[in-house]
């Protein structure tokens, strides 16, 4: 199957392809289908799977139908998988000019915050740094929301994350939809899954 057999339209299609992505891996052929049709997904993949794009294109592919400010929120365990998760954002996103901001700890505040009052189209964060600019970072709020990911979430948990999730999911649009994306599944998990994703379709490679 190629990228357009999966719904994927001919603008990321190209993207796709001037990144080199000749044929989606498993993990985007299971995935960005049930994503197009707007249902919430759990994804058991590991990295090097592709996965960051078989959540990117479905987001980018919503995006373009109806541009706004802070479209889509991705959540990450590390600064490094953040910027990677950018990285891929806005090369897929380059033909359609997608602005991502990125919001990691151990950088400084104040340009993040003005990253954010340019009103990305997408943020990447680590949940402890985006908890500190929805409470106090002016203007920055996240209600317009549309598509929320977890990426790496048994990672996410593994390093405490859980109680900050649970703020930030307290402060999303119950609107919305969610993708989780882990290697392994738990009972924590499972629970995360059932505060954050309704009734979501398991995609596993
Ligand atoms: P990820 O698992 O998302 O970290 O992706 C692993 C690597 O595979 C990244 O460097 C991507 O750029 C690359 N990649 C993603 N999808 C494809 C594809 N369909 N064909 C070839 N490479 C890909």
């Amino acid at each position: 199957k190629s990228f357009e057999d999966l719904g994927v339209i001919d603008s990321l299609c190209e993207a796709c392809t001037s990144l080199g992505y000749k044929t989606p891996t498993a993990i985007q052929t299971e995935s960005i289908p049930i994503a197009l049709s707007g249902k919430d997904i759990i994804g058991l993949a590991e990295t090097g799977s592709g996965k960051t794009a078989a959540f990117a294109l479905p987001i980018l592919q919503a995006l373009l139908e109806k541009p706004q400010p802070m479209f889509g929120l991705v959540l990450a365990p590390t600064r490094e998988l953040a910027y990677q998760i950018s990285q891929q954002f806005e090369a897929l996103g380059s033909l359609i000019s997608v602005k991502c901001a990125v919001i990691v700890g151990g950088m400084d505040m104040v340009p993040q915050a003005i990253a954010l009052a340019k009103k990305p189209h997408i943020v990447v964060a680590t949940p402890g740094r985006l908890m500190d600019h929805l409470e106090n970072t002016k203007g920055f709020s996240l209600r317009q929301l549309k598509y929320l990911v977890m990426d790496e979430a048994d990672r996410l948990l593994d390093l405490d994350f859980g109680p900050i999730l649970d703020k930030i999911l307290q402060v999303l649009p119950r609107e919305r939809r969610t993708m989780l994306f882990s290697a392994t599944m738990s009972t924590k998990l499972d629970n995360l899954t059932r505060a954050a994703l309704q009734n979501p379709v398991r995609v596993s490679i």
